[in-house]
């Protein structure tokens, strides 16, 4: 017990509370999590959980996405945000879209009132990429789940995070894994998406297709399993890349936390350091790594047919030259 209250006081960090593996929802587990040996970023060595998941909702169905007509309504579609404001993507909404950009060259209804979608595999991975395809300029990408198999995605979690005073950046891909599986990933890359005149929706889970990661979350909705706590606190929705667990936004009351440092994070007594996602309409669920992260944190078991492009690498490497 005394070795416990030193540790305590000795270091903030012995504040953190450990991930709770138990969360994770059984059929999202491709195998039994694991607890390894691992190295951060920062060296040191730590112990992790390996968490082997399968990454598809229980908790509700992916999509819809694009309408395919401008009479369609928000049943048909999925949301779409601006300045922290989330918008219904319907028919309207999407033969607006000059007007709500203020930019004539959005035209995404053909003048038959059909909607020019991503339908086939094909047209959504040139749609899809950072460089988008000038023939799908003026369109509404979605990706289907049933055109990609599952990939099974490994993340090496520490058992108990590290709190470090300067947070680290995000990388462009995933920031966290919600407990069925699914990726919470960056912000969306609208510049890309906006510049092309295009728009990819998310459902109104908060999630969308990326040829590469498959079905992943953009945005907290509420549709996903939650931990409530005994208290007033917002419910935990799933545990970020460095182990510091990521809650909802509203607490009980609706209310907002109103002390989040600039990683959107915070430190109370009963679940010490950890994350409040942002508003769905904010294209942010987190904005920073407060946590030391594992040098190596997530990795795809399958890759999908013809492509051989190694994982993203984080930025912490060893500088050119050294
Ligand atoms: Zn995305
Ligand atoms: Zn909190």
């Amino acid at each position: 017990m005394s070795a416990k209250i030193e540790a305590a006081s000795a270091n903030l960090s012995n504040s953190s509370i450990s991930v709770n593996p138990t969360y994770f929802i059984k059929e999202n587990l491709a195998k039994k999590i694991t607890k390894q040996d691992c190295t951060l970023s920062d060296g040191t060595n730590s112990s992790c959980y390996v968490i082997t998941v399968k990454p598809a909702p229980q908790e509700h169905k992916m999509g819809p996405w694009c309408p395919t007509n401008v009479k369609d309504g928000k049943d048909k579609g999925g949301i779409w945000f601006k300045d922290g404001k989330v918008y219904d993507v319907n028919g309207t909404f999407i033969s607006s879209l000059a007007n709500f950009y203020s930019d004539p060259k959005w035209k995404l209804v053909n003048d038959d009132g059909s909607i020019r979608v991503t339908t086939t595999k094909a047209a959504f991975e040139a749609a899809a990429r950072p460089e988008v395809d000038p023939r799908y300029h003026n369109y509404c990408v979605e990706g289907r789940p049933e055109w990609y198999t599952v990939k099974e995605t490994t993340y090496t979690i520490p058992v108990t995070p590290i709190y470090q005073q300067t947070p680290t950046s995000l990388g462009r891909d995933g920031i966290g894994v919600a407990f069925n599986g699914v990726k919470f990933d960056a912000p969306a890359p609208l510049g890309a998406i906006l510049s092309a005149h295009t728009l990819a929706p998310f459902d109104d889970h908060g999630g969308h297709m990326n040829p590469r990661a498959g079905y992943h979350y953009h945005a907290a909705t509420g549709h996903t399993k939650e931990i409530a706590q005994g208290d007033k606190h917002s419910p935990l929705i799933g545990y970020a890349l460095d182990g510091f667990g990521i809650f909802a936004l509203l607490d009980r009351d609706k209310k907002e936390p109103t002390n989040l440092d600039e990683s959107r994070g915070h430190f109370d007594k009963i679940r010490g350091y950890h994350y409040h996602a942002g508003k769905p309409g904010s294209n942010e669920i987190i904005r920073s790594f407060r946590g030391v992260l594992p040098k190596s944190t997530m990795s795809d078991s399958d890759k999908p047919g013809g492509q051989s492009r190694p994982p993203r690498r984080r930025r912490m490497q060893s500088p050119p030259g050294s």
